[in-house]
């Protein structure tokens, strides 16, 4: 059932490559995707500056201003461990999260900041890097359940990418996204800036985000949004194995004309004393990168705890691999772990709630014996 799925795929693709006009400067995302088979994004932001001084709390955005070399030196270590794609440290950096620190008067200042620390870097690489502009959530709940409007909402994330477009980012990348309302007003207040639009959800809830979204909702969302998205999938989340069977989840509700993004978190997070650690090893996160890419994803990274010595092993492990078939769940349970009785029922074709949540699914226990935190 995949391979004819794969066959369209490459088809596809071939077809957009030969019609892409001959400039490469036109737009690097656009340019790399249309030219490469895959591509590989960048490794976590905050867990890695919490590496280097970053105190939980702390306004990771400030950094754009007050420690520009170490988010440069961050950029350029994913960058010298094969990313093509580098987001930008302004995941917090719409006024809503910057008024948090009260910094919300120094948002066009922070975003254009990031996006000129990552463009120099990748600009410097001597070979085609793209910068992304990362938007996460407000953090404000949405109406109706929330207060939040979507003209508000729209323009916040509008000011944000404008100024993220200011500071020469080539893509606006949305991640992190649970609701289908901060879905549609981060894309439209995104398409201001005239850019590609790349979103990503997190599906860390029982196959579902938080506000209940599941990967086949997340394709009708999609294919009603205007502007469309150059790519969409999942970031964060509870683990590579998840993420894996995520991506096969939305390849088959998406179809194969979908450029889809892994992003997917180093492991499990864990308590240890007092701090949030991530279990993935760089031996993990290769195998994860050739699963995600079998079982659908083109551009594939890594989330929290992914830092440049696991990025390096997923771009060896993509180097070294030929697009197969996508995984058997047998292969990705035995392989990477546990997958929730969501994403399973899902895998199935159960895609009610209902049946998502349905208790007598058994699961098999994966290598480690991994904690679910469902
Ligand atoms: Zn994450």
């Amino acid at each position: 059932m995949a391979w004819p799925l794969i066959l369209v795929s490459e088809r596809t693709l071939n077809v957009v490559a030969s019609s892409l006009p001959a400039d490469p400067s036109a737009n690097r995302f656009t340019h790399l995707l249309a030219t490469r088979p895959w591509l590989l994004a960048d490794g976590a932001t905050g867990s890695n500056l919490f590496d280097v001084g970053l105190m939980s709390g702390d306004a990771p955005e400030l950094w754009n201003t007050e420690h520009p070399d170490r988010i440069a030196n961050l950029h350029q270590s994913f960058v010298d461990a094969g990313a093509d794609i580098i987001l930008t440290n302004t995941f917090g950096g719409t006024v809503y999260r910057l008024k948090l620190h009260q910094a919300h008067g120094r948002m066009a200042e922070l975003n254009q900041a990031a996006a000129r620390i990552a463009r120099a870097v990748a600009d410097a690489s001597g070979r085609e890097v793209a910068v992304a502009g990362s938007m996460g959530p407000t953090g404000e709940i949405m109406e109706p359940i929330g207060t939040l409007t979507f003209d508000q909402a729209k323009a916040a994330f509008a000011e944000q990418a404008l100024a993220l477009a200011a500071g020469g980012v080539d893509v606006l990348w949305i991640e992190t996204m649970s609701s289908r309302e901060e879905v549609e007003a981060a894309v439209a207040g995104a398409a201001v800036a005239g850019l590609p639009i790349v979103c990503t959800l997190s599906f860390d809830t029982n196959g579902r985000t938080m506000m209940g979204i599941s990967p086949s909702d997340f394709s009708g969302i999609e294919k009603s949004l205007s502007p469309r998205l150059a790519a969409c999938g999942t970031n964060c989340g509870v683990g590579a194995s998840e993420v894996v069977a995520c991506i096969h989840n939305l390849a088959e509700a998406m179809g194969p004309d979908v450029v889809l993004v892994a992003k997917g978190n180093c492991g499990i997070p864990q308590y240890v004393d007092g701090a949030i650690c991530y279990n993935g090893t760089p031996e993990i996160m290769a195998l994860y990168a050739r699963m995600a890419l079998d079982a659908g994803a083109r551009i594939i990274g890594g989330c929290c705890g992914t830092s440049a010595k696991h990025l390096r092993a997923m771009r060896d492990a993509l180097e070294s691999h030929t697009k197969s078939p996508s995984p058997t769940l047998e292969a990705i349970l035995s392989q990477l772990g546990e997958v929730s009785t969501g994403a399973r029922a899902q895998w199935g074709g159960e895609q009610s709630r209902l049946g998502g949540a349905a208790p007598g699914a058994n699961l098999s226990r994966g290598r480690g014996g991994r904690s679910r935190r469902e």
